[in-house]
């Protein structure tokens, strides 16, 4: 059995459950644990462990009454910074909400409550969860725990830190471009990020609405089930969440897998990592020893989502942006003259160096005159990448790529923000056409750096994604292996 700080959730549930184990006392060791690698890991942006200790004695208090409330009831589970819980800092990792406190809880934050989780943190991020490499957070970089001169990846690189290095037993990020799968898969853990509309995104800071969704990091993907069925379902809050009801994730597990896969073969081409290839074509062996039907697909307009990914999520940051003035939240600036001056100077002071970049590039992309040669362009082109996988989906039930194409780079490796761009290019087509997608650890370099497969599934259809890769996890240890710090 490993050290308590790197088991599972399932298990800390059954022993929870036992009463081996007090609520009380996992915070406790997760506490002590945190004091112990956070210093090097930097994964929190704040905690409260006053806090902590009291909803972990409440779980304590209702198990004791006969009334715990399933199996995410006394566990710790960590918050992106993006994700509101009513009463705690808020920060989205940027200086210009560096003193903003929620007023409000996010519906996944009372979901998870209602489900009896202790919220533990607020998990550093890129700034408004633009990144690649977490570099981004205005309060300072996250080190991977495989290897801590080395990025955990972006932009929920505090939520995927904190799991490896035994501070969460599970976390929420959220995923707009690829931004739960790639950092899951440089540190070695499931990341699933949900059909666009399946998660509510109330009480989510926005970036791109049309492309953001919130979802699960997980040790194994039994633990990534048990959240997305916690977090999912309909909100009449958020007018794009789907009317659906939610399967049993973790009972789906065990249920048949989709047998048709198919290999994108624009996935597969130069800038991939030679080590990260093989790996992912062992998993297809995997996959065909098993008896899947395994065939070459094409997304022909591959070669286009990077382009128009960064044209629509920049023109839907700059409109989201827009709110953040001075006057309504967060920072404010002293030197201010008059109203116009203090919009101005305040979003100077207050926005990191690529939040600018994006909200320049968004504002000039919807402008008169270029609306149409570049955002109107760009939403025709996000049709055409839709209906290359629903092309494909008539063929295969799911798609198999490697979530990244390189493993985690050194910090201050990519200073050119296009490198760093170039990190997404097999998880950002997911987004633009809202699709359900998880990584889960596939291997690992010769280095001995986390290498993440990636499995796309049709619209809601999350319990055969969860299947699949639940049936890949079993024959593999991957999982089981853990970071040395
Ligand atoms: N790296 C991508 C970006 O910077 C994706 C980020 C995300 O998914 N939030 O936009």
């Amino acid at each position: 059995m490993p050290p308590l700080h790197f088991q599972s959730l399932a298990t800390l549930a059954a022993r929870l459950e036992r009463r081996e184990l007090s609520a009380v006392e996992l915070m406790q060791a997760l506490l002590a644990r945190t004091c112990t690698v956070e210093p090097r890991v930097h994964a929190f942006n704040s905690y409260d462990e006053a806090d902590a200790l009291a909803q972990a004695s409440a779980s304590d208090a209702r198990r004791a009454a006969g009334q715990a409330r399933g199996p995410l009831d006394g566990i710790p589970v960590g918050l992106k910074d993006v994700i509101a819980v009513r009463d705690q800092p808020l920060t989205a990792s940027s200086k210009i909400l560096s003193n903003f406190v929620s007023p409000y809880d996010a519906t996944v934050t009372r979901k998870l409550q209602d489900a009896g989780a202790v919220l533990f943190g607020r998990l550093n991020c890129d700034e408004f969860a633009m990144g690649s490499s977490n570099e981004n957070s205005a309060f300072g970089p996250v080190a991977n725990p495989w290897d801590l001169t080395r990025v955990p990846g972006g932009s929920s690189g505090g939520s995927a830190a904190a799991l490896a290095a035994g501070e969460v037993v599970a976390s929420l990020g959220s995923d707009t471009g690829g931004s739960i799968r790639q950092p899951a898969a440089l540190c070695g853990l499931v990341g699933l990020k949900p059909t666009y509309g399946l998660v509510s995104r109330y009480g989510l800071v926005a970036y791109a609405s049309s492309l953001d969704q919130i979802g699960p990091f997980g040790r194994t993907v039994e633990d990534a089930a048990i959240l997305l069925g916690a977090i999912a379902g309909h909100d009449e809050l958020d007018s794009t969440s789907y009317h659906a009801t939610v399967p049993d994730y973790r009972a789906a597990l065990s249920g048949p897998a989709p047998r048709r896969l198919g290999i994108p073969k624009e996935y597969f081409g130069a800038g991939l990592d030679p080590g990260i290839g093989a790996a992912v074509e062992a998993a297809v062996k995997f996959y065909r020893d098993r008896g899947c039907e395994v065939k070459e697909v094409s997304l022909p307009h591959t070669s286009y989502c990077l382009d128009a990914y960064y044209v629509i999520a920049t023109a839907e940051a700059s409109s989201n942006l827009a709110r953040f003035d001075g006057v309504r939240y967060g920072h404010r600036s002293k030197a201010a003259t008059d109203a116009i001056d203090l919009y101005a100077k305040s979003r100077a002071e207050g926005f990191g160096a690529e939040v600018k970049r994006r909200i320049i590039l968004g504002t000039y992309v919807l402008s008169s005159g270029y609306y149409d040669a570049y955002y109107l362009r760009a939403q025709k082109v996000r049709t055409l990448i839709r209906r290359d996988f629903l092309r494909a989906f008539e063929e295969v039930d799911a798609l198999l790529t490697p979530t990244s194409p390189a493993p985690a780079f050194k910090l201050g490796e990519k200073a050119d923000p296009l490198a760093l761009y170039l990190c997404d290019i097999y998880t950002i087509g997911v987004n633009l056409a809202g699709l359900p997608a998880i990584s889960v650890p596939c291997g690992f370099t010769n280095s001995g750096l986390p290498i993440g497969l990636q499995l796309i599934g049709q619209p809601f259809k999350e319990a055969d994604l969860l299947a699949l890769a639940h049936d890949y996890e079993q024959a593999h240890d991957w999982h089981t292996r853990h970071p040395n710090l």
